[in-house]
């Protein structure tokens, strides 16, 4: 885990890009996810840095736009977006709260080893992957055995 550094001058932009949902799992928000990594003041600029989360991943672009705008429509004109792919991003940063939050809304957390997948409808482990990509290239989409109902399983990345 790596440890984000918050301070008193900057922490309303993280209260406000708390309250912008990760477009794919609208449960939980960009902070959540990870994928805020800093935030810092140059004079009246603001300088987030961003680590997005799968190469490729759809929304990488549209994390960049939802962030400027939440923060122009906030009345902060000047922000630039740094790109920072190294780290990379991966399930770890996620916290229990936050996978909790995604079992709730029905989506299987990710786990270690991508090899026991719980069903978050009844919470059966007899489950099956269906096929690799589920309604994002971050998801499968997984069937639950006992249930017999569809869920997405978030991949565990590292
Ligand atoms: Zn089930």
């Amino acid at each position: 885990m790596v440890a984000i550094q918050k301070n008193n001058e900057t922490q309303k932009f993280w209260d406000l890009l708390s309250e912008v949902p990760d477009p794919e799992i609208p449960v939980i928000n960009l902070v959540e996810l990870g994928v805020v990594r800093n935030i810092e003041l140059d004079g009246q600029t603001i300088i987030v840095t961003v680590t997005p989360t799968y190469t490729g991943c759809p929304a990488k672009k549209l994390f960049n736009d939802l962030i400027t705008e939440k923060l122009n429509v906030n009345g902060y004109n000047n922000v630039e977006i740094i790109t920072q792919l190294h780290p990379v991003w991966n399930t770890d940063w996620l916290s229990e709260e936050t996978k909790a939050k995604m079992y709730k809304d029905g989506i299987s957390p990710p786990t270690d080893d991508n090899l026991v997948i719980t069903c978050p409808h009844c919470h059966s482990t007899n489950t099956e992957m269906v096929s690799q990509f589920g309604s994002t290239p971050c998801q499968s989409l997984y069937k639950c055995l006992d249930c017999l109902e569809p869920f997405n399983y978030f991949k565990c990345h590292r």
